[in-house]
């Protein structure tokens, strides 16, 4: 097993381990909040971010994507829904005539 946070191999003592020791671990958890921490201050301090579709985002959007492909994307999923409602109505039909 290689150290999630120093790279070194290490023998797992314990199930699910991660890290090599203890501190790696509150290393690897501490970089994590950061990282969380770095990506939210640079969001509200209006560091720009895009969407797939080239739209920016805004500050207050936490998502990756932008309002207009977030709805068109609910579209899809109601007409994949109601794709797939019709092709079961059709079959019920088809088993009754
Ligand atoms: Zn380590
Ligand atoms: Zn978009």
């Amino acid at each position: 097993m290689v150290c999630g946070f120093c790279g070194i191999e290490f023998e797992t003592k314990k199930k699910n381990q991660k890290y090599c020791d203890q501190i790696c671990c509150r290393g690897a958890t501490n970089k994590r909040i950061m990282q969380k921490y770095y990506e939210n201050k640079a969001r509200l301090k209006g560091f720009k971010r895009y969407c797939e579709c080239g739209q920016a985002l805004s500050k207050y959007n936490t998502g990756n994507i932008c309002n207009i492909c977030e709805t068109k994307n609910n579209i899809k999923n109601e007409q994949k829904i109601m794709e797939a409602i019709q092709i079961v109505a059709s079959k019920i039909n088809k088993a009754k005539g």
